[in-house]
């Protein structure tokens, strides 16, 4: 499983606090790996994958959830 970015222009944000990042460096590994990145902001899982190859985050900007203390979740509600 390779990581997808869950925006269409590549971005991703956190699925759990809508922190937005932006994919700086595509990193390889010789072994086929199971890896995580956390985020930075709520300390979740906000991306995983395995595979040689693999993103190296940067926050954008401000995370939502750090504003008001109330998390986004996808979308209206
Ligand atoms: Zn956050
Ligand atoms: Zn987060």
């Amino acid at each position: 499983m390779h990581f997808q970015a869950s925006e269409p222009d590549g971005t991703h944000r956190c699925p759990h606090c809508s922190a937005h990042y932006r994919v700086v460096a595509w990193l390889t590994t010789i072994a086929r790996d199971a890896d995580k990145e956390m985020c930075g902001c709520c300390n979740h899982i906000m991306a995983s994958w395995i595979a040689t190859s693999y993103p190296k985050f940067a926050l954008i900007g401000e995370c939502p959830g750090d504003k008001g203390g109330k998390f986004i979740k996808g979308g209206s509600a």
